[in-house]
């Protein structure tokens, strides 16, 4: 994969040189370019926002640098070589006024052959670089949580890692990414290492029996418990269809029915 970066601080990205980014980086699994905006500006003080039209608050990104620089990206692209029929790259622009980003999204984009993202600053990019963008790239806004930070590098060093970390050979054991949270849209369960008795606190003693399959179905069940406890949200778009009969119980206990496929809280509201 190839992966763009746009920003006017480039020096932020800087921490995808480490850990396992990193070293996909070195090993070729991932290329990874960062492009300072300015560098497309054409003015002496090498200018990139400018006023709101209409009035307001705060500045506003010109569109003839972002035009310059994506246009700069999606050639280089072309001329590294890549298949006359090959998709269009994907351009990300984050923005709190994007879809959210989540572990479906994440692995949607990590099949994707190049990405670029697009970094705003100030109120954002002039939306008609947005528009414009849709010839060369396909477009998509994207949020990484309904909140504001003042520039999109932070929700790009997450999305990368987060879709890096899901390409083939970055992560050491493959099976580390089957059993963890989201993947199934669940919560992970919960994780203990040696000493087994620590500060007169003891690690569940089914995970000392050596029994697997009491430790799968122990380990299923708090992640059931822990969705449950911390994001219930989860468990009204869980598919409850094929869960087993120990699983139906499990959820029982949690004040959970299983009702055409769903699961329904036991007293809880209906739509
Ligand atoms: N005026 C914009 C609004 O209210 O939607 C917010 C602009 S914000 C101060 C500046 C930049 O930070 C945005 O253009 C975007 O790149 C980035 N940003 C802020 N919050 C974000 C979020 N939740 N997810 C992704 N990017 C975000």
């Amino acid at each position: 994969m190839r992966i763009d970066v746009v920003s006017i601080f480039p020096e932020y990205l800087a921490p995808l040189e480490l850990s396992l980014i990193g070293k996909a980086r070195q090993d070729g699994l991932l290329e990874l370019n960062v492009h300072d905006l300015r560098t497309f500006t054409t003015d002496k003080h090498r200018t990139v926002d400018d006023t709101p039209y209409g009035g307001g608050a705060g500045m506003v990104m010109k569109p003839e640098p972002w035009a310059k620089a994506l246009e700069s990206v999606a050639g280089a692209s072309e001329g590294a070589g890549a298949a006359e029929d090959s998709r269009k790259p994907v351009l990300i622009v984050p923005s709190p006024a994007g879809e959210r980003f989540n572990q479906a999204l994440a692995y949607e984009l990590a099949e994707e052959e190049q990405l670029v993202f697009a970094c705003g600053r100030y109120e954002g990019i002039d939306e008609r670089v947005i528009e414009w963008a849709e010839e060369h790239f396909t477009v998509r806004p994207v949020s990484l949580g309904d909140y504001v930070l003042n520039g999109g590098e932070v929700a790009v060093l997450a999305m990368v890692e987060a879709i890096g970390r899901l390409l083939p050979g970055v992560v050491g054991n493959p099976e580390s990414l089957i059993e963890e949270s989201h993947s199934d849209g669940l919560l992970e369960y919960p994780v203990f290492t040696k000493p087994s008795s620590w500060r007169e606190r003891d690690v569940p003693p089914v995970l000392l029996s050596g029994n697997h399959g009491k430790i799968a179905q122990w380990r299923r069940h708090e992640q059931f418990r822990r969705t449950a406890d911390r994001r219930p949200d989860l468990l009204a778009e869980f598919d409850a269809g094929s869960l087993s009969r120990a699983d139906r119980n499990a959820f029982k206990d949690l004040g959970y029915d299983v009702v055409d496929g769903r699961l329904r809280l036991r007293g809880g509201q209906e739509d």
